[in-house]
């Protein structure tokens, strides 16, 4: 199932078929929070995927949806250009929300130090820290707190699934500048996924966040996608980037400048493949907005580094 990140781009219209199984769970819980429970009464909607990115391993059964494959309209179309955000500037703070099927570290129960070893990951991948050339951006993020629920109802949660909505309406903190990730189960081969801004932050304010793969965090138990990468990834998502084969060998790309053009995901760590021969570069197997492999990726460019600054202007601030 894990033999590389990828998935090859498959609509996501399998995204209802993907929710099946998940449509009649009710919540019979313990729960560290009081609210958990007056959730139960939600039922099950199929969100529209227009906003959502995936990452999934090879072979998933959910896939990333086309809607954020294709060219469509750029999130910064029509926005102020703004000056750059000096680096280290914007501070977000962080809600971490582990989402366990019982009470065991094999059931997805999390430690505190697990937990900071993912932070520790997301934040040198955003402090320029993360390896040779990684960008400094402008975003530091702060573990404002950490909530556990026990909640086999909603340990998959599948986007669109109503143990997504359930989950967040129950657990989100704070508002489009807050961030909120939740660490669960998932399944279907999904490592994680994001909502871009305008569809999470503005216009389905409980849906916003991204959602990892309990096996991703650092030392997990997902082959070659256990150095907490997955995160740095949806966090670029929530931050409006687009992987850096979007589009792929065509000029709009991923709408930033200084990653080379890439016709399809890399697998693996193809160091050295140049999937569009005619543009400069080769495949920028090295940066998180790719799927290759976590010890293989590390960096965000510079040119991402200013998108997520628009971005965060434009969408959140
Ligand atoms: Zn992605």
């Amino acid at each position: 199932m894990h033999s590389a990140r990828l998935l090859r781009t498959v609509p996501v219209l399998a995204l209802s078929a993907a929710l099946l199984p998940l449509t009649a769970a009710s919540p019979a819980v313990s729960s560290t929070l009081a609210s958990v429970g007056g959730a139960a009464a939600q039922v099950c909607e199929v969100a529209t995927p227009g906003g959502l990115e995936v990452r999934t391993k090879p072979g998933a059964k959910a896939v990333e949806p086309d809607a954020a494959q294709g060219a469509g309209t750029d999130l910064l179309q029509g926005k102020e250009p703004t000056a750059l955000s000096p680096a280290g500037s914007i501070r977000v703070p962080t809600y971490v929300h582990v989402i366990a099927k019982g009470p065991t570290a094999a059931d997805g129960q999390l430690t505190d130090a697990q937990v900071a070893a993912q932070m520790k990951v997301l934040s040198k991948s955003f402090n320029g820290t993360s390896g040779p050339g990684a960008a400094d951006t402008a975003f530091r993020f702060t573990l404002a707190g950490t909530t556990r629920t026990t909640n086999p109802a909603w340990y998959d949660m599948l986007p669109g699934s109503s143990a997504e909505r359930q989950a967040k309406q129950a657990l989100r903190r704070g508002d489009d500048r807050t961030l909120n990730i939740y660490i669960s189960g998932l399944s279907q081969g999904l490592l994680g996924y994001a909502y871009f801004p305008q569809q999470g932050g503005n216009s389905n304010p409980w849906q916003d966040g991204v959602v990892v793969l309990n096996e991703s965090i650092p030392g997990g138990a997902a082959t070659n996608y256990d150095g907490g990468d997955t995160l740095p990834h949806e966090v670029g998502h929530w931050l409006g980037l687009y992987h850096t084969f979007q589009n792929g060998c065509s000029t709009a790309g991923d709408r930033v400048s200084d990653t080379p053009a890439e016709a399809v995901p890399a697998f693996g760590c193809p160091k050295g493949q140049d999937s569009c021969a005619k543009d400069p570069g080769v495949d920028p197997v090295e940066n998180l907005m790719d799927y290759s492999y976590d010890d293989c990726m590390y960096a965000f460019t510079p040119g991402q580094a200013a998108r997520m600054d628009a971005v965060w202007k434009a969408w959140r601030a």
